[in-house]
């Protein structure tokens, strides 16, 4: 996927930026869990991630590491679902992000993130002049499901 590689490219310029005012050590297993990252769906869970990694023979503890150092780097931040949030979640931020589309309840605030591929060739492949498009974020506004079944039993 030519964008997860574009994601990926900003996100290991700004790591290694950190990494180098930090004084820290270059790490090939950092990059390779960040760019585990850089695939994954967002937001992820630090189960998704390590089981990405077993496959790549990373193991627990490195992942977890590695996931101390994204953060404290401002890579990675966790993601905050609002009501319903069981599990700790987490979302990469990089200046290039991937595309896709959010839902946000207006009541709640809770946002969910769909990667729909249908949507994203009708937009990706929609020719507009003088205009190349990268990477898009559609937000799109509404009511989620628990807010409305809490509307109807107040009437
Ligand atoms: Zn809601």
């Amino acid at each position: 996927m030519k964008e997860a590689e574009d994601i990926y490219k900003a996100a290991q310029a700004q790591l290694n930026a950190y990494v180098q005012a930090h004084e820290m050590r270059r790490s090939q297993v950092r990059n390779m869990v960040l760019e585990q990252i850089c695939r994954l769906p967002q937001p992820f869970t630090a189960a998704q991630l390590e089981e990405v990694c077993k496959a790549e023979r990373i193991s627990t503890g490195t992942v977890y590491n590695v996931l101390h150092v994204l953060i404290e780097a401002s890579l990675v931040r966790p993601y905050d679902r609002g009501i319903g949030q069981t599990v700790t979640e987490y979302e990469l931020v990089t200046e290039v992000s991937r595309s896709h589309m959010q839902i946000i309840c207006r009541k709640c605030g809770r946002r969910t993130f769909i990667y729909d591929k249908a949507l994203q060739r009708l937009v990706m492949e929609r020719p507009y002049s003088n205009f190349n498009i990268q990477n898009y974020t559609l937000v799109v506004y509404g009511e989620c499901k628990i807010c409305r079944r809490l509307a109807v039993k107040r009437k």
